[in-house]
């Protein structure tokens, strides 16, 4: 169950959705793209990332310690998360800071999670959703369905019917049939044109799937916009996400405003720039700091007061993954020849990829796994060492361990070799944090291993009540 969420905040700087002069917040530094520097590395402070771990990891102790693990019923030793909310809520604020012109629609399909979509629609974040579920999901926890774009270019019709009776009124199109199924259900809708973008650097490419090139958007759906008489209303786009390098988003900024122009020359003004998602937190800086140049650059001040722009994104990751951390049980270890294998043993635990650990699969993630109770005693944040564990010199040992998920599957690979202070034994529990992101989202229940974990919630700010 989600808790009930109580948020304090300033509304004023905080709630600011409007569009602000974007020269203002352009630092002087910024140079032309070519020689583009980015902004510095944006860190919370030191005392909010200390408070975090210090209550996730009481949350994560209580869990655990209150399972008699000798006797326990089954399933009490399933994996669960511990959520941070007021993680998602520094992810937004920084956001804020960073971009206060451009209004985040969270990407819900990076994790469902109720108090997190809650917490982020309390906060004043929209919505993105890309199926009948997502949107029913954004109005069952009571948000209006104007805040939400349906961002998936291609549509099942009956979901486009459905958007219409739920007042969800904006979505993303890439190709022409896509508008002659909009003209027959949904003729009101809004419609963003998802133009493709040089997404070669990134982790997850998207505009191999998605996104019509620039002279498509041109030559052939503004014209059919205005055949068919919709309701054009502006450009979407999505670098990937997992990206080294931003010029991405400069260029696709610059061919947005090929097709702003184009558009108003065919009588058809423009007035919605979506920049997407893929956005992290550890390159938000950088990332950042190109968008305000981008936005600087091509949709000014003076041209987003004269439009009426207004600016949105997807953000998925950059809200959650780093608030959410995985428990999972240790239930078998098999000894390898030590001098063989330059390791103690294969262990195996009760979650993979699978079930909540997927994103080593779908999202290229590389979950860290950390020792959280090892014969009895706590580890967490590596803190406590057992004399055992030291060898004669008194320093400390590393255990290197292969480790495995739950299932039959040979591909159930969780890490080819994870390293700690201790030994592990079959009955210790593993944490692994940052795991927000595209894991509980999309788990199976392949082996008959359900997948499903619970998840237990804290605040590490205090504008965040539960
Ligand atoms: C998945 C997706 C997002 C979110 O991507 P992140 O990398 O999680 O920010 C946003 N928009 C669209 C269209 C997507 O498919």
């Amino acid at each position: 169950m989600a808790p009930a969420i109580d948020v304090i905040h300033d509304e004023a700087t905080f709630l600011n959705n409007s569009v602000v002069n974007t020269h203002e917040i352009i630092d002087d530094k910024i140079k032309p793209i070519a020689g583009f520097e980015p902004g510095e590395d944006l860190e919370v402070s030191p005392g909010a990332t200390a408070l975090s771990k210090k209550l996730v990891g009481e949350a994560l102790v209580e869990q655990i310690e209150g399972i008699d693990h000798e006797l326990c019923d089954a399933g009490d030793e399933d994996s669960f998360f511990v959520a941070d909310l007021g993680e998602v809520y520094r992810s937004f604020k920084m956001w804020k800071q960073q971009m206060p012109q451009v209004l985040p629609h969270y990407a819900v399909k990076c994790n469902t999670d109720p108090a997190v979509i809650k917490l982020l629609g309390t906060l004043g974040a929209n919505f993105d959703c890309a199926s009948k579920k997502e949107i029913d999901t954004i109005l069952g926890l009571g948000f209006d369905g104007s805040r939400i774009v349906y961002a998936n270019p291609c549509k099942t019709n009956s979901f486009i019917r459905h958007a219409r009776e739920c007042d969800v009124n904006l979505t993303t199109v890439d190709n022409s049939q896509e508008l002659y199924k909009l003209k027959k259900h949904h003729p009101e809708c809004g419609i963003l044109i998802r133009i493709a973008t040089d997404d070669e650097s990134a982790q997850c490419r998207l505009s191999t799937k998605f996104g019509c090139s620039v002279s498509s958007a041109l030559n052939e759906l503004l014209p059919l916009c205005q055949e068919l008489d919709l309701k054009v209303k502006g450009v979407a786009f999505h670098v990937g996400s997992g990206a080294k390098d931003f010029d991405s988003i400069y260029k696709a900024v610059k061919d947005s405003r090929t097709v702003f122009d184009k558009a108003e020359e065919m009588g058809m003004p423009m007035s919605v720039l979506d920049i997407g998602g893929g956005f992290e937190r550890e390159t938000f800086g950088e990332s950042s700091a190109m968008v305000r140049y981008s936005l600087g650059k091509y949709f000014p001040q003076t041209y987003a007061d004269q439009h009426g722009i207004l600016f949105i994104a997807e953000p998925g990751r950059f809200m959650v993954a780093n608030a959410f951390t995985l428990a999972s049980h240790v239930i078998a270890r098999r000894d390898l020849g030590k001098e063989q294998y330059d390791m103690e043993a294969m262990i195996y635990v009760n979650d993979g990829v699978y079930g909540n650990m997927n994103c080593i699969l779908f999202d290229h993630q590389h979950p860290v796994a950390h020792v959280l109770r090892h014969d009895g005693k706590i580890y967490y944040d590596g803190e406590t060492v057992d004399d055992e564990d030291k060898d004669i010199q008194g320093t400390v040992r590393r255990f290197a361990f292969l480790i495995w998920g739950p299932t039959c599957d040979g591909l159930d690979c969780i890490s080819t070799r994870s390293e700690f202070a201790t030994n592990i034994n079959v009955g210790d529990w593993l944490y692994f944090p940052n795991l927000g992101a595209y894991t509980l989202a999309a788990t199976t229940s392949f082996n008959g291993l359900g997948g499903l974990a619970n998840v237990k919630y804290v605040s590490s700010a205090p504008e965040v009540r539960l």
